[in-house]
């Protein structure tokens, strides 16, 4: 039988109670409202907390089970899995060259996927598979971000980039690491489950070596305590992230991140580790290495693939955030031919931008083919790799396109070796196929 400690005392707790009131019992565990900590009051029942807590917990199980046997389900956020092959198919018609590091990243993220899939199925004994973070080395524009961004558009997930540089360890001016991870949620249209599903690419991930270690560093905050603070989100912990980013208060409400799915891929140029890979093997090796130097670095671009952990310890990197990064990969300089292909063989190369620009002012856009290569060698000058495509042929580009819509009569438009060089204008055509000199 069920009693009330204090009779006389209802569902309202202290109110004088003139005829005893019957005691506030559950109506699935039998439990008085005094053995509990709370009770919820339905029309004709009551519930006690910890019936609300099991029920909670059957529920769980059971979406579980039918998530298992039955994978159309509604399921969590699932990243759209393709095989390594078919990932690497993807990346070909973005990213120009870069094979070597195309493979490693489809088995990576392939691997990382099916990791995540296998934690939601598997039982508390079996191999638990770790995450398998990536390094990028490679110098200014041969496409780490660009490799990184392009997967998480193949396998449409949320997509962050932030810059190591700008990072600080907690108490600093700067940005914390929950500064990503809110702007990993706000990619994601803050649903978490996708955010914790997503993609963070780490920019200048070499600029936060040790700065005794490597010289060249001219950062005040020494670079450990921001790889101590990432590495905390690298391996996967929940962080209390303030939805709109910014600094952490007090009273501030907070949206717990689980960082353990989260891929993180980090890139760098690593300006100097050829020197310090090279030292490594000399002693072993003779006469090693090829004559091709990065313009760029200086780099032997060969000598880079020997990379190994301990090499990144002595340019700077604590082993534990090294351990975290077990998947790496050299990415090789862009030569002229790598450029030239970058200007017009990607799905959405930049001549092909123009192109389209161009066809909806009903002109047909040419270059010709000195002009491409002009653009590729100032862009070999400038030395940032296939960035400065960009700049240089938007340089050229401008001024056309704002007389263009204004012209009159032109059908075609020819983009010469003079007009990248800017000693003459581009050749236009009118409609009937005469060439037309504009002023
Ligand atoms: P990184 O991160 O290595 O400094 P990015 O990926 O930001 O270089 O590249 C800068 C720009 O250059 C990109 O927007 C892209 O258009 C172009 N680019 C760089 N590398 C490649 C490549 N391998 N294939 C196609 N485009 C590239």
């Amino acid at each position: 039988m069920i009693k009330d400690k204090e009779p006389g005392k209802g569902q309202n707790g202290g109110k004088k109670a003139f005829a005893a009131e019957p005691p506030v019992v559950c109506s699935f565990c039998g439990r008085t409202s005094q053995e509990v900590n709370s009770m919820v009051a339905g029309p004709r029942a009551f519930i006690c907390d910890r019936c609300i807590m099991s029920s909670v917990e059957i529920l769980r199980k059971e979406i579980s089970a039918i998530r298992h046997t039955d994978k159309t389900a509604e399921p969590s956020f699932q990243p759209r899995l393709q095989s390594p092959r078919h990932i690497k198919e993807s990346l070909d018609q973005y990213v120009i060259g870069q094979d070597r590091a195309k493979k490693s990243l489809s088995v990576a993220v392939y691997n990382h996927y099916k990791r995540i899939d296998s934690h939601e199925w598997s039982s508390e004994d079996e191999v638990v598979i770790e995450k398998s973070n990536i390094l990028l080395i490679g110098s200014t524009g041969t496409g780490k971000t660009l490799l990184a961004q392009t997967l998480a558009n193949l396998l449409e997930v949320p997509f962050t980039i932030a810059d190591a540089t700008s990072l600080t360890e907690a108490g600093y001016v700067g940005d914390d690491v929950e500064t990503i991870l809110a702007r990993l949620l706000h990619a994601s249209d803050f649903n978490l489950d996708r955010a914790e599903r997503g993609i963070i690419y780490v920019d200048e991930i070499d600029k936060i070596a040790r700065k005794s270690a490597n010289v060249s560093i001219t950062r005040d905050v020494s670079g450990e305590g921001v790889q101590q603070a990432l590495l905390k989100i690298l391996e996967g912990s929940v962080v209390g992230v303030p939805p709109k980013g910014g600094r952490k208060h007090p009273e501030q409400q907070l949206i717990n991140i689980n960082t353990k799915n989260i891929l993180f891929i980090c890139g760098g140029a690593f300006e100097g580790l050829d020197k310090i890979i090279a030292r490594r093997v000399s002693k072993s090796s003779m006469g090693f290495g090829s004559k091709v130097k990065d313009k760029q670095t200086g780099y032997d671009p060969e000598i880079l693939k020997l990379v190994a952990q301990d090499d990144l310890h002595d340019y700077g990197l604590i082993p534990e955030f090294i351990g975290r990064l077990p998947v790496m990969s050299v990415l090789d300089p862009l030569d002229s031919t790598a450029l030239r292909n970058i200007l017009v063989e990607p799905k959405n190369a930049l001549v092909k931008q123009y192109k389209r620009l161009f066809e909806m002012d009903g002109v047909e856009l040419e270059f010709t083919e000195d002009a491409l290569d002009r653009v590729v060698a100032i862009a070999i000058d400038r030395g940032t790799g296939a960035r400065a495509l960009r700049s240089v042929l938007e340089n050229v580009m401008i001024d056309i396109m704002f007389e263009l819509p204004t012209l009159k009569n032109v059908q075609k438009c020819v983009i010469t070796v003079e007009t990248i060089d800017k000693t003459s204008g581009p050749v236009y055509y009118s409609e009937d196929g005469k060439e037309r000199k504009i002023a």
